[in-house]
């Protein structure tokens, strides 16, 4: 964990559920090394809500090591890889700094932040990925003149840690994980929490002496030129950016139970050291902060994502793919989802068969799959539920529904983990039928759909009574997961049935005819981008349009319209 010992959060927490029913590790590592657990925006729609766990930073990493190592047939080999060449007959030959040769038929390169990553705490620079690690020199330059892929620099930073015993924590205020803390994993032993973290605020004062040392800021005074993150912003961009602002929030994270090491959230930033020491011992609580590491921001080299296929692997090189944050993503979770990927695409390559294409409607992967191949990453590229069209029907509470089919296909679970996920699922659809009235109901199933549908209870209200009406017979302990699920698809039950007609119709549509001579011009509501490309390109048909570069599935029910309007005929392919 480079950054935040944490896992999930907004559309993040979505890419991790789905993780889960398709056998990855973050989810049940995230659990098992957990000791905060909240669930994101409760008060919303049940489209945006989102799982976070905070983990220990420590144990997360020798939970994975521990995992990697008693996975069979995996062997590790430690190594920086200096050269990849390609073998005249198929496979790549890739060289370590040790001399080492190793030969492979298909390579992976997640090789993150540290292609010529350097290192920026105020004017003085270091070469690295991350702090305490070195860099990787001489794979960026074998890959351009190898592979002639080209490399973009791309910018990231992390906030500075500081001493536990040193924090006044009387002065800052508590914020608890969730009474009721719910797991990412359907595997893991549970979710608890352990300890709290705290909130305290930036002022008027702080900023001012960010404004006023601006000019030795790297971001500012042109020493870093890169891209950095949007939604991640540095102290200094907020402060700049957010001139109106009198105050931002900054939360104390504990990184783990053994640790004094506090994670300061929100203050991200390259300033030099002395800066960064006046503005942290100005917040309240930090008075009398002792560093244990300075924030720094990283540099570092990364491809365009559109010369991917949606596997991951370069469209020239059949067996070289990339993944994660090479590919201009920013987080574990992109970066986890999309390794996933391209380690199954890889695999499926090898053994000659078709692989997994996640389509928008059915993962939050198969967007952040779709997003990079097609519209590339101008800048780091972090996932979010906004990104998302069909996220009503793409929710944490039915990965199990969504993607079940997905892991029997390619086998990426036991066979006892499908029949527990099938049971799940047919629990899952029987109490939906019988609350809908679909099945013969009971007076218990009226009684609660219409607790539901008339508005009557919340959900925290109505999961106790529903538990113990539907679930008595304690077959599924972690009720909660299958109740929420119910609760939701009861009470959005038109919306769902209302955007499964949209997917439904996009799909029928897609061999649509677009007239040679149709006019883009005078379609309203096309984004710039799509109206340019659509001009460009003049695909034949609605899937090829779907398929360009820039056009977003915005575009494609807008352009619908239009053909629809052009013909005056219903929508029919
Ligand atoms: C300072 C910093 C701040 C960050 N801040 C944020 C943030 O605010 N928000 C956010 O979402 N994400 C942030 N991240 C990003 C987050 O850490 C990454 O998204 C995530 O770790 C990417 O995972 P990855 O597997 O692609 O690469 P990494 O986790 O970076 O792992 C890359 C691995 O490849 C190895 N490697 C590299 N080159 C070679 C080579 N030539 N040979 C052999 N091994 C090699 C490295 O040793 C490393 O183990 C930050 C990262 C850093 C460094």
């Amino acid at each position: 964990m480079s950054c935040n010992p944490a896992i999930g959060g907004q559309g993040k927490g979505q890419l991790v559920k789905d993780l889960d029913v398709l056998g990855g590790l973050m989810p049940v590592a995230a659990d098992e090394t957990g000791i905060q657990f909240r669930r994101l925006n409760t008060k919303k729609g049940p489209a945006v809500w989102s799982s976070r766990a905070q983990s220990d930073k420590n144990q997360y990493a020798l939970f994975m090591q521990r995992k990697l190592a008693n996975v069979p047939n995996l062997t590790l080999v430690e190594g920086e890889v200096v050269d990849i060449r390609s073998q005249r007959d198929g496979g790549y030959l890739l060289t370590l700094g040790s001399g080492e040769e190793t030969i492979a038929r298909s390579v992976v390169l997640t090789v993150g932040t540290f292609l010529r990553g350097l290192m920026h705490v105020g004017p003085h620079q270091q070469p690295g990925g991350r702090f305490g690690d070195g860099f990787s020199g001489s794979l960026s330059e074998s890959l351009q003149k190898h592979f002639g892929i080209e490399w973009r620099r791309f910018k990231t930073g992390t906030p500075p840690r500081l001493d536990a015993a040193s924090i006044d924590w009387s002065s800052v205020e508590a914020q608890s994980g969730d009474e009721i803390p719910s797991p990412f994993s359907l595997w893991s032993s549970g979710a608890k929490n352990k300890i709290k973290c705290y909130l305290t605020h930036t002022h008027s004062e702080v900023h001012a002496c960010i404004e006023k040392n601006i000019d030795r800021s790297p971001l500012f005074n042109g020493q870093i030129t890169s891209v950095g993150p949007r939604y991640c912003p540095s102290i200094e961009d907020k402060v700049m950016r957010f001139g109106e602002r009198t105050r931002h929030q900054i939360f104390l994270e504990p990184e783990g139970l053994d640790t004094p090491s506090v994670y300061v959230n929100g203050l991200s930033t390259s300033l030099p050291s002395d800066i960064q020491e006046t503005i942290v011992s100005m917040i309240p609580g930090l008075y009398s902060a002792r560093f244990l590491r300075y924030g720094y921001a990283v540099e570092y080299d990364c491809i365009d994502p559109c010369v991917l296929t949606r596997g991951l692997r370069h469209k020239h090189y059949s067996g070289l793919y990339f993944a994660g944050q090479v590919n201009g993503t920013s987080g574990y979770e992109e970066a986890a989802s999309q390794g996933f990927v391209a380690g199954l695409a890889a695999s499926c390559e090898l053994r000659g068969e078709e692989s997994l294409l996640l389509e928008r409607s059915q993962s939050y992967i198969g967007v952040l799959i779709d997003d990079l191949t097609k519209l590339g990453a101008l800048e780091p590229y972090r996932m979010f539920t906004s990104r998302c069209e069909y996220r009503m029907s793409v929710r944490e509470d039915n990965a199990d529904i969504r993607l079940a089919h997905v892991s029997k296909k390619y086998g990426l679970l036991s066979s006892e983990q499908l029949q527990y996920l099938q049971e799940r699922i047919h629990v899952k659809q029987l109490l939906k039928q019988k609350t809908l009235g679909m099945a013969a109901g009971s007076h218990s199933y009226v009684m609660l759909s219409r607790m539901i549908t008339h508005d009557q209870m919340s959900m925290d209200e109505w999961i106790p009574i529903a538990r113990q009406e539907l679930l008595s017979d304690g077959t599924f302990n972690e009720g909660s997961g299958i109740l929420e699920n119910l609760f939701v698809e009861v009470k959005y039950q038109g919306y769902l049935e209302k955007e499964q007609k949209t997917i439904a119709k996009l799909h029928r549509l897609g061999g649509l005819k677009i007239p040679e001579t149709f006019s883009y011009e005078q379609i309203k509501g096309l984004s710039s981008e799509a109206r340019h490309r659509l001009l460009r390109e003049r695909p034949a048909t609605v899937e090829h349009a779907k398929k360009l570069f820039g056009v977003t599935p915005a575009d494609i029910l807008v352009l619908l319209r239009a053909l629809n309007a052009l013909d005056k005929r219903p929508l029919q392919p």
